[in-house]
């Protein structure tokens, strides 16, 4: 439950929050046919299911939208218009296309006749951005090549306003008739498609297609936090419709870069750091790159290789709060010693030599192995009954 009473989208639609877009259509379809209208009628708990379902959908089908709530839930949708459906022809105006599979289109608006207005195709475009990119957001301008209504035409497909002529065949009407018997029936004329007119003279422009392929620019904001696969969705940025209709809309994708420096984990940041021999023994301060920056980073004393160190609120903005950057310890065995190192590594070998081992194996390098070995394998021999001399003794003979 939320401060404003509202219920978590997700669960509204019984889905985890990394499912992809075809899983959250699926589960509402789902709840939809559930709690339609049509098959609920006069049950206002249906009703409410219903809408609650819609505004989720409409909420986390919306690429810009999805990641806003995944970052700052129902109060981060302020101003993008999450205030709920107030009606059923909302609705159905707004999911036109999902209804239209499944109730027959009966209920879905906006479906043009032949001839008519028509809304242009959609259309997806492959964005990358760096981890950086989609840590902070990021503005940008996509340029690609969508296909509009020819505008020498005004997308008609003719040369001039004369060159467009009345269908012979249907004499204008865009009907046909023919008799059955007693009965007269009427169809789509055949020649001019129902629109009642043939060209003559077709446009050179666009070939008689009312169509032409040009550059189109739109300026896109990404919102922080994205992740791979993410989508935004901008209204009326496609293809361009016919006749008047309204552009389809453009589907922005984004793929992530592979970095060389960090690397992405949900909304963890992770990264390695080398650390000395001295340095991982006596502890120390480094300045860490991060997605924001750099950040002081404290390696403790006695840290070892392959530990992990976590610098909190440094990785991706998450849908509440930010992930971590963790930072994992790397020891770096010298590859070649100065006279002096070599001494001291020398001296400080000799030194623990004396000292006691604490490490599993009850000695060291491979007298200790073959020590741990053998302690095992006498083990196993004076269980099956073997008479093996206790463990001093065989020590020393080895
Ligand atoms: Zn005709
Ligand atoms: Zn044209």
């Amino acid at each position: 439950m939320n401060v404003n009473g509202k219920r978590d989208y997700y669960e509204i639609l019984g889905v985890d929050n990394g499912v992809g877009d075809a899983d959250i259509k699926k589960a509402y379809r789902h709840l939809a046919m559930k709690y339609h209208p049509d098959r609920n009628p006069d049950d206002s708990g249906a009703e409410e299911m219903f809408k609650e379902a819609s505004e989720a959908y409409q909420v986390l089908s919306d690429g810009e939208k999805r990641a806003r709530y995944d970052r700052f839930g129902h109060e981060g949708l302020g101003g993008m218009g999450s205030q709920g459906f107030s009606n059923f022809d909302d609705i159905f105006s707004s999911f036109g296309d999902i209804f239209g599979d499944f109730f027959g289109g009966g209920r879905g608006g906006g479906r043009s006749r032949r001839g008519g207005p028509q809304r242009g195709r959609d259309m997806a475009y492959q964005m990358e951005m760096t981890l950086e990119e989609a840590a902070l957001g990021v503005d940008r301008e996509l340029e690609f090549e969508r296909t509009s209504e020819c505008a020498y035409c005004g997308g008609t497909g003719a040369k001039s306003a004369d060159s467009v002529r009345q269908c012979s065949a249907c004499r204008g009407s865009g009907q046909v008739a023919f008799r059955q018997g007693p009965i007269t029936y009427s169809t789509t004329c055949s020649t001019c498609g129902g629109a009642g007119s043939e060209i003559a003279e077709h446009c050179q422009e666009c070939r008689g297609e009312g169509r032409r392929t040009e550059k189109h620019k739109v300026k896109i904001k990404i919102p922080p936090g994205i992740d791979e696969g993410g989508r935004l969705r901008l209204r009326e940025e496609g293809e361009g419709g016919l006749k008047g209709g309204p552009a389809g809309d453009l589907f922005v994708v984004v793929s992530l870069l592979p970095h060389d420096y960090f690397h992405r984990d949900g909304s963890d940041v992770l990264t390695q750091l080398s650390v000395t021999f001295p340095q991982a023994a006596l502890g120390a301060q480094f300045e860490v790159r991060t997605l924001y920056g750099s950040s002081r980073l404290k390696v403790p004393r006695g840290v070892q290789g392959g530990d992990l160190l976590r610098l909190r609120g440094e990785g991706f903005p998450a849908r509440r709060g930010k992930g971590d950057h963790l930072v994992q310890i790397l020891v770096e065995t010298p590859k070649k010693l100065s006279s002096k190192q070599e001494k001291l590594f020398r001296e400080l070998e000799s030194l623990e030599r004396g000292g006691v081992n604490k490490s599993g194996w009850g000695g060291k390098g491979f007298a200790g192995i073959f020590l741990h070995a053998w302690r095992w394998f006498s083990r196993v021999l004076r269980h099956l009954g073997a008479n093996i001399p206790e463990d001093g003794q065989a020590a020393s003979r080895g």
